[in-house]
Parts: structure tokens; sequence; C-alpha cells
């Protein structure tokens, strides 16, 4: 590598055995060769995806590193709950303004308190100077044959949430000046989008229930679409359904509310499809779990999605900003 690209004071290989070299738990090789060895068990597939969180773009540059080593994990994570994959090993590649001491204390313990709930093996990555990127690759197993997928989803099949939509967006919205969230509102919603927290478990347990699952990272309306692109169907969402917090209940009805709830984002819940006759076992699920799971429309014929209010209207999305959506 060229070395004007190494990070100054505290060396590339230093700050890789300080921060990044961990004693893998299941792994054949892992930091510290050219390439890491792992092994997949037998009658499972390697499920492998890749998120980048870029500064200004996918995280504030104040954010909190700690936070930020545990996100960049955790969205990562979530692709694989998505998918019902058991987490296994992740690859980080970073490129930092400087070797900050304190700020990769702080993402290291974010990341690797993580990586531990959930088993994950750290086993390779590159450090370089540059503005601030963190890129996690995440590895995981599944069942051949038994991933859950966009493309399954059946006409008749309920469309389900898990926890609650649009905490996250709100606070990008306050930060953004576009509303005003009194304090103890915005300190709750920032939690949820500097720590969300990815659904391995409900993924896990899903494969035998659902149809097809997505997370909703990019906001309800969208995610659910790529699930009825994939799979060729449409869906009818009733927004009265749609779980929210306490916080956004009271400007669920005005347009931010509404966007935050079904385009917002970030909010790193599941969203899947089932058979109607799979409604008790995921009832009895989300009690098992602790984890709100919410019934909040039905697959159709057709490509579109549409959303009705309580009184059974489509809601006009198209005056406020939904345009993108179908
Ligand atoms: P190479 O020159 O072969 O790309 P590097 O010098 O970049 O290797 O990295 C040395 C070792 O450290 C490799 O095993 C690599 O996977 C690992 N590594 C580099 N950066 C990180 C990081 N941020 N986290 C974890 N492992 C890393
Ligand atoms: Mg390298």
């Amino acid at each position: 590598m060229d070395s004007s690209a190494r990070l100054p004071a505290l060396s590339e290989f230093d700050l890789i055995a300080r921060f990044f070299t961990r004693a893998p738990r299941h792994t054949t090789l892992a930091v510290g060769d050219d390439a890491a060895l792992l092994s997949v068990s037998p009658g499972n597939d390697l499920a492998a995806s890749t998120d980048m969180l870029v500064e200004g773009v996918h995280f504030f540059a104040d954010v909190d590193s700690q936070a930020l080593g545990h996100k960049a994990l955790a969205v990562n994570l979530s692709d694989l709950a998505a998918m019902g994959a058991r987490p296994r090993w992740a690859i980080l590649a970073l490129a930092l303004p400087d070797a900050d001491v304190q700020w990769l204390e702080g993402f290291s313990r974010g990341f690797f308190a993580l990586a531990d709930k959930h088993g994950v093996d750290l086993i390779g990555g590159d450090t370089t100077r540059g503005p601030r990127n963190i890129c996690v690759q995440i590895m995981g197993e599944v069942g051949r044959g038994k991933a859950l997928r966009r493309d399954g989803a059946k006409i008749g099949d309920d469309i389900w949430v898990s926890g609650q939509l649009g905490d996250a967006a709100a606070a990008v919205a306050h930060r953004r000046g576009e509303l005003n969230l009194e304090q103890a509102a915005l300190d709750r919603c920032r939690i949820r989008l500097d720590w969300p927290t990815p659904r391995i478990a409900l993924g896990l347990e899903l494969s035998t229930l659902a149809h097809s699952a997505i997370d909703v990272s990019d906001g309800l309306l969208g995610d659910l679409g790529h699930i009825c692109e994939r799979s060729g169907v449409g869906a009818k969402v009733e927004y009265a359904a749609v779980p929210c917090s306490a916080d956004l209940q009271a400007m669920r009805d005005q347009v931010h509310g509404r966007c935050a709830i079904l385009a917002g984002g970030d909010d790193y819940e599941l969203c899947f499809t089932a058979a109607p006759e799979r409604g008790d076992a995921i009832e009895s699920l989300a009690a098992t779990l602790d984890l709100a799971l919410t019934r909040i429309g039905r697959i159709v014929e057709g490509n579109a999605i549409v959303v009705i209010d309580a009184a059974g209207q489509p809601l006009l999305l198209k005056d406020q900003g939904f345009d993108h959506f179908r």
C-alpha cells in the first residue's frame, strides 16, 4: 500500500492490532493474513451482504462513535435478519481522517458489544486514510432452501411489521428543522436512530412461518414495494394499523408524521408476509420474543400499493411527497 495513505501517529498495523483484533470463536483464520478462512456448516448456504455508512449522508459528523460502531454492524445484521440467516462473520473496511484513539475506542466498543451479542467474528477488513466512511460486510448461515426472500409473497398473505415505525426519521427531520419534537420525545427518537436493534431472533423464527421478508431501512412503502415487485403482487395497507410510538401518535395524521411512519426509513424493523392461518403462531411468537408484531394489511393482485385510511378511503399520498411510490 502507498505509505502516504497510512494513518499518522498510530500506525495502520498498530491500530488494527489494538482496536480490531479479537480472538475468533468459530473461524479457521481471521485478522492477520491476506485473507480469512471460514467454513460454512454442512447443509447451509452462506448469506452475504454489505452496507456502507458515509459521513454526512448516513450519519451526522458529531454522532457518538460508540453508537456508530453499533449502527454500522446493526444495519448489516438487519439484512441477515430479513433473510432468516444466523450471523457469523463480519469484514470491516474503514476510511478515517485520522487515528483518533478516543474515537476508535468508542467505535470498536460499540461494534464488538453487538458482535458478541450475536456471535459474530470480525475476520478482516481494510483501514485507510480518507473522509470518514465505514463499510461492513456481513456473512451468515441459513439452511439450504430455508432463506426468507423478497420474492415469496402470495396473494392473500397478511402483511406484518415488527416494532414501531417512524421514530428514527422523526429524529432526522427534527435535526433538519422540518419538525419540532419536545426534548424527551427527541431523546427517545434519537435512541431509535442511533441504536437500532436488528431483529435477528425474529428472522430466524420467521423462516418457517413467513413467505417473504425485508428489513425496513428505506421506509415501509418503498421496502414493501420491493417485496411486491419481486413477488409480482400488490398490497393493501391500513394506515391506522401501522404501529408507531406514542411520540409519533400525536402527529400521525399530519404530513410529517405520515411521512416518517410510511416512508421515513432507518427503522430496521422487519416487514414480512405470511398465510393468514399462521396468524396465531405469529402472535405467540410476538409474546415469546416480547416484540410487537402487527398485521398492517394484505397482499392482493396487481402491482400497486394502496394505503387506506380508517374509513377505508385511499390516502392521497401523491400530494404529500410520496410520488416515487407506485
Ligand atoms: P493487505 O495489505 O493484504 O490488504 P492489510 O495490511 O490491509 O492487508 O491488513 C492486514 C490484516 O488486517 C488483514 O488480515 C486485514 O483483513 C486486517 N484488517 C485491516 N483493517 C481491518 C479492520 N479495520 N478491521 C479488521 N481487520 C482489519
Ligand atoms: Mg488492505
